[in-house]
């Protein structure tokens, strides 16, 4: 075994098993994934700390606990399509790629775009579509999606992206009037009119930048 997937195995065990995090698939696709591919060269010793860690464009690769918790919250099945707002490094998309059939993710800086693309297509991954652009506008070529997962933090929850949730659908995102702390909802919709709500706990996430978020980029990434 690498020492890479050592790692990877103990941060399976110290930052999602013990913390709770029991949903098998998730845990197989963390294990699938090769953190240290996505994360800054000068950054690969730290690809398994249990902390975001910058990426271009002041951005994040999240904390994996983060990934993993909101990854198990969407429920994907195996046919599910999946539309994920803040392509970043490109990990978290890996990783439900791993579970579900599709997923389509759109990303506002055209650095992190290039970046995530080849390297996913470095990795072999054929059922990940990353767009340019901005997501809090969703992809409405491709809609309705089983799950949407929006990775950074917005004011409200977009109306656009509820509404391209199939009935049935998760949409899971951090929510909050503060750049600090946001809270993390899952929106399920219930019938073509009528969602439900739950709040999943406290998170700090990177502006949600667009139509349907903020204006602009005021806040430190984190
Ligand atoms: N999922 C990413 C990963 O695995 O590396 C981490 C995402 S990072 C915490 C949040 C990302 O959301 C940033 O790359 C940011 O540029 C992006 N973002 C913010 N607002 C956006 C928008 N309206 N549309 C698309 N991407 C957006």
């Amino acid at each position: 075994m690498s020492q890479f997937e050592l790692l990877r195995r103990q941060m399976i065990d110290v930052q999602l098993s013990a913390r709770g995090l029991h949903d098998q698939t998730v845990l197989n696709a963390v294990s699938a994934v090769p953190r240290e591919e996505f994360v800054p060269t000068e950054l690969v010793e730290f690809a398994y700390s249990d902390s975001p860690l910058p990426i271009a464009a002041s951005q994040t690769i999240s904390q994996p606990y983060i990934v993993a918790l909101m990854t198990a919250a969407l429920e994907l099945q195996a046919a599910d399509r999946v539309l994920e707002v803040g392509t970043g490094s490109g990990y978290a998309a890996a990783i439900l790629a791993e579970i579900a059939a599709d997923v389509y993710t759109v990303e506002r800086h055209k650095i992190l775009v290039d970046s995530a693309r080849n390297k996913l297509d470095d990795l072999g991954y054929k059922n990940i579509h990353v767009l340019y652009g901005d997501g809090t506008l969703g992809w409405p070529e491709h809609a309705p999606f089983d799950a949407i997962v929006v990775a950074a933090g917005g004011p409200e929850v977009p109306d656009t992206l509820k509404q391209q949730l199939a009935i049935g659908g998760r949409l899971v995102i951090p929510v909050g009037t503060s750049l600090q702390t946001q809270k993390l909802l899952r929106v399920r919709r219930i019938s073509e009119q009528e969602y439900a709500e739950e709040d999943l706990g406290s998170v700090r996430f990177v502006p949600l930048i667009g139509a349907a978020g903020w204006e602009y980029e005021t806040a430190t990434a984190v």
